[in-house]
């Protein structure tokens, strides 16, 4: 038994009395002085037991402490230019939160020890966002206060009930998003335990029945070991709080940025569904039920998530936070690699390309999007979105660009940000969810690629580029009388929200110019317009009005956040043969691409691909 060693090699260490609580995050070690454990040798028992290890202050010797002298400690420790915005004690685990809006001592060991010897609480530094924002204090406030040391026991004691049965078989149900887009959804089982990964709902299902993920494939919620989230689109994460609605009590894992991104996405579907349908299939307590039951992650980091699971998570390029899922499934006996939405391509301006080095993959799911398409370099779509821009300034004209809130909008402010020279001057107005979501951007610098980290942290950020301006009003007249602007505005298909009332106040002059940078699915408003349709029905206070389009419409294509074909290959063919992938499963992708998409992993690449369809089941092993 783990623990009974893991006892043992703890006796050697730590020279004093301690207690363990096994959670879900890891293991817990508590004693009267964590001030004087070597780093080092706690490196070492998570090395040899591929278990995290916290060693924390026992809370029962913070029981009785001064909350008021122990924050002034605290703030005596750190650095004159900290500018703390606030201190918060968690303690159950002898944690202190200390949020501050200097980042760049954030992951500082000798601090942390400093704050520990002095005060007894282990401290964790949260960034605050360049752009302030009401949303990400409130959410940030729910979050740490919440209990979660119920749900992280439970979680924690099922996955070290050591399991007895081997693993004889691993299977993969495919329960949405296949051969299709949207409702992204996959149970992959072994005979010991079940783990989902996704629960998207279809942005525009051809049918009422094609809307969510067939859990219906699922006997039991209860049996569900744990839900895993790839990255913060509504494809992808939109049906999750509608799980926690039917009774699912266990534990979800993302990252970071993930959970703040996705729960901004599900308030707004919320709102959408009730204005379009009058209901919604769930509300914001079933939001705020999946936040208490969320484990948080990073990049790079181990956890076991089931018996005989574990869990990491790789970044992909895609969007803030989004991740390649790995699983090591019974000890090294099979590897599964979920691809998520991917970017593999070194000239985006806010991520690194996707990860590529995994240390095994047996079976291989690969988005497939763009898996049929070439798209242009990126170099060439910045440069012409900036002349379309500078264009339509020149004329007296303004831009608007309709944009996805969470992705497409900040790739093009850091693009404007970078390609704006000495003799700029021209505003850039972000409005709706656009201005939340740059906001949460701004917050994790880490997950960004290293030159806007750097940006970040020194105070030269895009999110604080003198030339980004908010819109907080509901009323747009104001900025469509002033100077020649650039705004940016949700939805990204003109099916509603900002975008279209900018819309409203700026089609019928034709010095404007509407920009598309993003997919137009057939029979929104965008794709009529993008297609070339001068009159457009549009709605004004319940009446259906005929809108004149007037102004310039133009597509820049090669801003997307997805792989285009030669770049999905490129990825897979990175580590597939050294690797030995043994077959790829093709997903997320209209069902011509996919089928072309698949033939060419095989001739190019020589694997065994293939792509199923919702509800099959295949064997793994
Ligand atoms: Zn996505
Ligand atoms: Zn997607």
């Amino acid at each position: 038994m783990i623990l009974k060693e893991l006892k043992e090699d703890l006796k050697d260490i730590l020279n004093q009395e301690y207690r363990i609580e096994p959670l879900a995050t890891g293991i817990y070690v508590y004693v009267e002085h964590p001030e004087e454990v070597s780093q080092d040798s706690i490196k070492e028992l998570v090395k040899k037991f591929k278990k995290r290890v916290y060693i924390r202050k026992d809370p029962a010797y913070l029981r009785d402490f001064d909350e008021k002298k122990t924050k002034q400690k605290i703030l005596k420790l750190l650095p004159k230019d900290a500018q703390v915005i606030s201190i918060d004690f968690s303690p159950d685990f002898s944690e202190v939160f200390i949020r501050v809006k200097f980042p760049r001592y954030t992951k500082d060991p000798e601090l942390v020890q400093k704050i520990l010897e002095k005060t007894g609480w282990y401290p964790i530094f949260v960034r605050e966002p360049q752009l302030p924002s009401a949303y990400f204090d409130s959410l940030y406030l729910y979050k740490i206060k919440t209990d979660r040391k119920g749900l992280l026991k439970k979680v924690g004691k099922r996955i070290l009930e050591r399991a007895d049965d081997e693993v004889k078989w691993i299977t993969a149900t495919m329960l949405g998003g296949f051969r299709e887009i949207g409702r992204s959804s996959l149970l992959i089982e072994s005979n010991v335990s079940k783990v989902i990964i996704d629960m998207g709902v279809h942005p525009s299902p051809p049918t009422p029945e094609d809307a969510y993920p067939m859990i219906n494939l699922i006997r039991s919620l209860e049996s569900i070991d744990a839900i895993v989230i790839s990255h913060a689109h509504t494809d992808h994460v939109c049906f999750l709080p509608y799980l926690f609605k039917a009774g699912y009590e266990g534990p979800v894992y993302m990252t970071k940025p993930t959970l703040d991104l996705a729960v901004l996405l599900q308030h707004d579907y919320i709102s959408i569904s009730k204005k379009t349908t009058g209901e919604s299939i769930y509300d914001k307590k079933d939001i705020r039920k999946m936040v208490n039951h969320t484990i948080l992650l990073d990049y790079g980091e181990v956890i076991d998530i089931s018996k005989d699971m574990k869990l990491t998570m790789y970044n992909a390029g895609h969007i803030l936070g989004s991740s390649i899922v790995h699983l090591h499934i019974g000890e090294g006996k099979h590897n599964v690699i979920f691809s998520g939405d991917i970017k593999y391509d070194r000239s985006i301006r806010l991520f690194d390309p996707a990860y590529t080095k995994f240390p095994r993959a047996e079976t291989v799911f690969i988005e497939s999007t763009y898996g049929s398409q070439k798209m242009p370099p990126r170099e060439e779509s910045e440069k012409r979105l900036v002349e379309k821009i500078k264009e339509t300034v020149a004329r007296g004209g303004k831009v608007l660009i309709p944009a996805f809130a969470v992705g497409r909008s900040q790739e093009v402010i850091v693009t404007l940000f970078e390609n704006a020279d000495k003799d700029w001057n021209i505003p850039v107005y972000i409005d709706g969810m656009v201005y939340e979501a740059s906001s949460i951007h701004s917050a994790y610098p880490e997950y960004l690629k290293a030159s806007v980290r750097e940006k970040i942290i020194s105070n030269d950020s895009p999110f604080n580029w003198e030339y980004l301006k908010v819109v907080k009003t509901k009323d747009k007249s104001g900025i469509i009388s002033s100077e020649p602007a650039v705004i940016i505005a949700p939805s990204g298909m003109l099916t509603g929200g900002p975008s279209v009332e900018y819309l409203k106040l700026l089609a019928e002059d034709e010095r404007n110019t509407l920009i598309f940078i993003g997919y137009q699915s057939p029979g929104s408003l965008g794709s009529k317009i993008q297609q070339g349709m001068k009159v457009v029905p549009i709605k004004e206070d319940k009446e259906v009005k005929e809108l004149k389009i007037n102004m310039e419409v133009t597509t820049i294509e090669g801003f997307s956040g997805h792989s285009d074909r030669d770049q999905l290959l490129a990825w897979l063919g990175s580590f597939a043969h050294h690797n030995k992938v043994r077959r790829v499963y093709t997903m997320h992708g209209e069902q011509k691409t996919i089928m072309k998409f698949t033939d060419l992993i095989r001739r190019k690449l020589r694997i065994p691909a293939s792509a199923p369809m919702n509800m099959e089941r295949r064997r793994l092993r």
